[in-house]
């Protein structure tokens, strides 16, 4: 039975639901009435107190990624790129994977770390390679980091996790620093989310894989992974463990792309009707290529036209999450989504344990094939071309505003405020401490178009003090 607010992943992810969705998506995707009320309600709407947007429902998100009526999916593009501009204006926050183990006893028939993969070397990192890839990291201008890890009790349990974000935390390496720590291990108890949340984490993420519970048990057909309830339950319990930002996402290529929309839609809804607030960020992985993994033995690829509208209605229904695209995606597909409501991107990644200190490719631990083989410089360069800036900003995190007072502040539109000023001063940090003089020249070009563009004569002024300390090698702000 479908409850949104029920603790139960069977309640709340409910198989009926999903179906009944998808076949009233089908039998309205011709429905031009329907789809042109239902792109009215997603419109920002911009008042004297902010702007605001409504989002939509699994049901109604559904109908508008059933309907492929070209002028209407055109409509959809522009309107997810209209929200995206009036809640994050064209910053994209940059990160970077850290692998710290691919120990693992799970059994995922997608993923290389598989325990029967007896072929691939298994690596752990020491607290002394982890300090020699936070400097690596922070050497190419890396704040925000990600880490990764299998799943294996032995060899990579809580407190060596929670050693490794404290030994990142501690490396102050020139101008570096890592500022924020986001996790993406595997489902566990509220007792270690409590733990992580002590350590200072950011976003804890955790990918779904797939909503279909029949397909999950099959790709997940042993190891602790294999129980779809824990795992669709984890973010219940880190956010009652305390951590309010929570990251979602699907591995696209699983499954049927509606089911997994449906179901990723209806996640969102649960923890926003279960703890007032959705989830802090959407991420939207499609399988890749790895050691033992050949995608095409997968049934459900989906092409780069469908990612592109997944990705358009993800920021058209969940108007305040944040959407990850990593380097599994092409320069020329990321450079579409980006356009589509995409707001973070991570850059220069390597997904091997060690990858960054060893600096060679391929390495013999990646996880999956990296599309985007760039430097973090050529990705920042890239960006601003685009007209993007490059925000290396952690302000939001640090000065305490997550989860609902993120959001409330998010969905007032004062967010904008702090975070494009915080974007030009972490930008200019970068390029002084880490660009190529050709990414240098035209990142100063644009923080002065920016500044120009600050609003309020207060903020700009302070704004403008900030970056001339940074200028003269200051470095004490809380960004
Ligand atoms: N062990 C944790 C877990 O089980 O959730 C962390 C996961 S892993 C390091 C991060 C993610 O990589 C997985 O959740 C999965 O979605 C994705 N992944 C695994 N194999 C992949 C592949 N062949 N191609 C693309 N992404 C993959």
């Amino acid at each position: 039975m479908y409850d949104p607010k029920s603790s139960c992943a069977d309640e709340f992810i409910d198989n009926q639901e999903i179906l009944d969705t998808l076949e009233y998506a089908e039998k309205n995707k011709s429905n031009i009435e329907l789809i042109d009320s239902i792109l009215e309600k997603a419109k920002p709407q911009y008042t004297d107190k902010g702007t605001f947007c409504a989002g939509l429902s699994h049901r109604e998100a559904s109908v508008l990624l059933a309907c492929d009526i070209p002028e209407k999916v055109e409509q959809m593009y522009k309107l997810a790129e209209e929200i995206k501009n009036a809640f994050y204006g064209n910053r994209i926050v940059i990160f970077a994977p850290l692998y710290l183990s691919n120990y693992c006893v799970n059994a995922c028939v997608y993923c290389p770390y598989h325990a029967k993969n007896k072929h691939i070397p298994r690596k752990k990192l020491t607290q002394e390679e982890v300090k020699n890839e936070v400097i690596a990291l922070q050497d190419m201008g890396h704040k925000r980091l990600a880490i990764e890890s299998g799943e294996d009790p032995v060899n990579n349990p809580i407190e060596y996790i929670l050693e490794c974000i404290k030994t990142i935390y501690s490396i102050k390496h020139k101008n570096g620093a890592i500022r924020r720590v986001n996790v993406n291990i595997a489902a566990t108890t509220v007792e270690n989310y409590k733990k992580l949340k002590d350590a200072g984490i950011g976003t804890y993420i955790l990918f779904q894989e797939t909503y279909h519970k029949e397909s999950y048990l099959k790709l997940h057909p042993a190891g602790p992974k294999h129980d779809y309830n824990y795992h669709t339950e984890a973010m219940d319990r880190a956010m009652e463990g305390g951590i309010d930002d929570v990251g979602l996402g699907v591995l696209f290529g699983l499954e049927l792309y509606k089911y997994e929309f449906a179901g990723l839609l209806m996640h969102a809804e649960h923890l926003e009707a279960k703890f007032g607030v959705g989830p802090h960020t959407i991420s939207v992985p499609r399988i890749k290529r790895a050691d033992d993994i050949d995608p095409s033995a997968f049934d459900n690829g989906i092409s780069d036209e469908i990612f592109e509208k997944i990705c358009a209605l993800i920021r058209i229904a969940v108007p305040y999450t944040g959407m990850i695209i990593s380097t599994r995606e092409s320069q020329e597909v990321r450079e579409k989504v980006l356009h589509l409501g995409v707001s973070q991107v991570s850059g220069g990644s390597r997904t091997s344990v060690g990858g960054y200190a060893e600096d060679q490719r391929p390495h013999d631990t990646e996880q999956f094939d990296v599309s985007d083989q760039r430097t973090l410089d050529e990705v920042v360069r890239w960006l601003m071309e685009m007209g993007y800036i490059p925000s290396f900003c952690t302000a939001c995190y640090r000065e305490g505003r997550t989860g609902d007072r993120f959001m409330s502040l998010c969905k007032s539109g004062q967010i904008q405020n702090c975070c494009h000023p915080n974007a030009l001063m972490t930008l200019k940090e970068f390029l002084m401490d880490y660009a190529s003089e050709e990414t240098k020249a035209i990142g100063e070009e644009l923080i002065k178009a920016q500044l120009n563009n600050i609003k309020t004569d207060k903020v700009k002024e302070i704004c403008r003090d900030h970056l001339e300390k940074i200028e003269q090698g200051i470095r004490d702000f809380r960004f």
